[in-house]
Order: C-alpha cells, then sequence, then structure tokens
C-alpha cells in the first residue's frame, strides 16, 4: 500500500510517500516510527542505543543510574538501555543474560528513569536480542514490540542455532572448513530476522569475524556476495547498522572489517555508532573520534539520531511459552489445582479454595512431601504421615 502525502514545514515542500508492506500472512504489520527530515540533519544529536546492565551478570554491577549520568557527563542527548534479552527459554542462572523473570523488574526501572530523567535526556527501553534460525523467538518479540514494551529492538545475532532440549544457543563450529558455513547461517539467520520488520538497529553486523561467533579469518568473494545481500535487505527494510566501538581495534586493523564496511559504503546503509557499553567508562571519546575517523576513512556517512521515539506499553502480562508459569506461590496454587497434585489435596480439603499461600510442592522426585496452608484453616486438613 502507497500513500503519497504533501508536507509544507519552515518554508520546504515536497511529497513524501509511504509504503506499508506485509511480508508475513495473518501477523500484524506496524511502523516502527517515522522520522522525516525536511532540511539539514541535525548536529546537536548524539545518541547511544547499545547500552547494557548488571542483570546480564557480565557487567559490573554498575547502577542504570551511572550510565545515564556518563552519557549525560559526555554530552549525549539520548541513551537506549538495550541489556542481553531475557528469554522465556532461559530461566536459569547464566552469565550471558537475566534469568526471564526479571524482565518486569527491568522494564519498570527503565520506564522509571525515562520520567525521571525527562527534559535532561531521552532514555530509550530496548533490547539486544538473538535470532534463532527458524524463528523460534519471533512471537514473543512480535508480543513486546506490538504491545509497547520495549521501544526498539536491536538485532544482535551473537549465536544462529538454539537448542529447545537443553534451552542454550549452540556455538558454531570454528575449524577453516566451517569458515563459510558460518557465514551462510550467519546471514541466513541475519535475513529471516530483518525481514520481520522488528528491528531498527543490527549491532555489529560483522560479528562472525570474531573467536566465538564464527572466527572466519577468509573474507572470501562468496561470503562477500552474502555479506551484500544482507546488507541489501537491511537498507530494504530501513534497519541501521551499527559500528560497535568494542571493534575499533580490529576496524583499523583487519584487513577484512575494512572490506566488510566497504560493502556498507557501497549499498548506503544507514549506519550508527553502538557503545555496546558494559561499563559507564565505555563513554569515551577518544574512542568514539576513532570511529568517527574509521567512518570517514571508509566514507560511510554517520546518523546520530534515528527518530527513535518512547512508547506506552500496553498493561499486559509477560509473554510465557505454552503451559509456562512464573514462579509464583499464586501460580503454583494455579498449577496444583490443574494437575494430580490437586487430586490428593482435594481428598483432604473440603474446599478447592481453601488452598491459598503458600503451596510447597515436591522440589524432586525422592521428595514426596507437599505442604499447605490457607486464610480458611477451618477447611484444612492435614495428612498424617
Ligand atoms: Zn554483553
Ligand atoms: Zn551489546
Amino acid at each position: 500500500m502507497n500513500k503519497a502525502y504533501a508536507f509544507a514545514v519552515n518554508g520546504q515542500s515536497g511529497e513524501i510517500v509511504i509504503r506499508l508492506s506485509a511480508t508475513v500472512a495473518g501477523k500484524l504489520s506496524y511502523i516502527k516510527s517515522v522520522t522525516i527530515y525536511t532540511g539539514e540533519p541535525s548536529t546537536t544529536a548524539k545518541t547511544n542505543y547499545h547500552n547494557h546492565t548488571y542483570r546480564c551478570r557480565h557487567a559490573g554491577s554498575y547502577t542504570d543510574r551511572e550510565y545515564i549520568e556518563a552519557a549525560i557527563s559526555n554530552g549525549y542527548t539520548a541513551i537506549g538501555f538495550s541489556d542481553h534479552v531475557m528469554l522465556p527459554y532461559i530461566t536459569y542462572e547464566n552469565s550471558v543474560r537475566g534469568i526471564y523473570w526479571e524482565s518486569t523488574e527491568y522494564y519498570n526501572t527503565i520506564r522509571a528513569l525515562q520520567n525521571e530523567y525527562q527534559g535532561k535526556i531521552d532514555i530509550l527501553l530496548g533490547w539486544e536480542s538473538e535470532w534463532a534460525l527458524g524463528g523460534l523467538f519471533e512471537d514473543y518479540y512480535r508480543y513486546l514490540v506490538d504491545n509497547n514494551l520495549v521501544d526498539y529492538l536491536i538485532l544482535g545475532n551473537h549465536w544462529q542455532i538454539f537448542d529447545t532440549s537443553s534451552n542454550r544457543f549452540i556455538a558454531p563450529l570454528e575449524d577453516e572448513a566451517h569458515e563459510l558455513e558460518n557465514v551462510q547461517n550467519y546471514v541466513a539467520g541475519a535475513i529471516e530476522a530483518l525481514d520481520t520488520g522488528l528491528f531498527t538497529i543490527m549491532a555489529h553486523p560483522e560479528i562472525f569475524f570474531v573467536k566465538g561467533y564464527g572466527n572466519v579469518q577468509n573474507f572470501t568473494p562468496v561470503m562477500k556476495d552474502l555479506v551484500r545481500a544482507m546488507c541489501e535487505k537491511a537498507k530494504e527494510k530501513g534497519v541501521a547498522l551499527e559500528l560497535n566501538q568494542g571493534y575499533i581495534d580490529n576496524m583499523e586493523t583487519l584487513e577484512r572489517y575494512t572490506e566488510f564496511w566497504k560493502i556498507v559504503k557501497e549499498v548506503g546503509n544507514t549506519v550508527v555508532i553502538g557503545v555496546d557499553a558494559h561499563y559507564p567508562g565505555a563513554y569515551n571519546e577518544s574512542v568514539r573520534n576513532r570511529v568517527i575517523s574509521f567512518a570517514n576513512k571508509i566514507g560511510l556517512t554517520l546518523t546520530m539520531d534515528l527518530g527513535i521515539t518512547r512508547k506506552t506499553p500496553k498493561n499486559v502480562p509477560l509473554f510465557r511459552l505454552e503451559g509456562q508459569y512464573e514462579p509464583t506461590d499464586a501460580n503454583y496454587v494455579a498449577i496444583a489445582k490443574e494437575n494430580l497434585t490437586w487430586g490428593s489435596i482435594r481428598g483432604l480439603n473440603a474446599s478447592e479454595n481453601a488452598v491459598t499461600l503458600p503451596l510447597a510442592l515436591p522440589s524432586s522426585f525422592r521428595d514426596c512431601t507437599v505442604t499447605w496452608s490457607s486464610d480458611q484453616p477451618e477447611v484444612i486438613s492435614n495428612a498424617e504421615p
């Protein structure tokens, strides 16, 4: 669907065509945000959309406030929190991302900071999120975006394969024989993800060069063609590619990084700088200036402001996988009432509603103890051992 709008603002006039396309049958489509520039691009905006927090377990114990203050004192006009996405599949302790049930606290805390700092700095709320080949996380991400739980999503495609039997990502094999396959998987995953329209930025799009994420040493012509297709897809979908400050040493010294960004230049992608802060000191002007001079050397045009807007979240519960409950007493009672456990409790109690809180279910298969209590003690009876 194409629609043309005429505009006349501050002595400039013209026509804008807005093109809407639905690429996924039966799924909602939407516009992330539309920013129309009708003059010189802003030279005052200084943004960073890539900032982590202590919740990911590998970013120290700095407070959210310390990052915001570091951004303010370095002259930033906007900071986007994009911690490693908490995934409904990952409810165990790990060193990459928070446990899924902590998402509520992240949303509430960052939303409160948005209000508190209004007028001082724009704060945005997002995630840096992986895409599993095949689209395993798509419904979850769509739920986040459609319900305005986040303002934006970054595609941070560290790994491509997610194993649902262990609920873990599988790292790529990194010998020379697998280099092409690693780029093929990386690009295939990226194109699937970009096609959904769910993402605003693609972080460190050349991460497959890095050890642990593909370790590709020889950037062959076949790989370059794959990368070009990925960049063209990002351009088609309006997704900005990120020059990651953490990679500056590689960009300056390794030929394959230069070759990658030359393709970006040829395709004509929108490019942003990402601090990828895992500590407040990552807001560092001399590092940022080195990134800018790398961009200038390649001839890349940097966009400072992507026009991401703050959304009003809908009042919806956390996304859950089928049959998944947040581990609260209230939910355990609900689960017990739905399954066999309730059968044994019912035998002892006058009313299903007698069981309220707390309900302790067996914690292992050797433990057969079920205990419960009620605010209606007269209807509770306990089994004799
Ligand atoms: Zn990280
Ligand atoms: Zn990151």
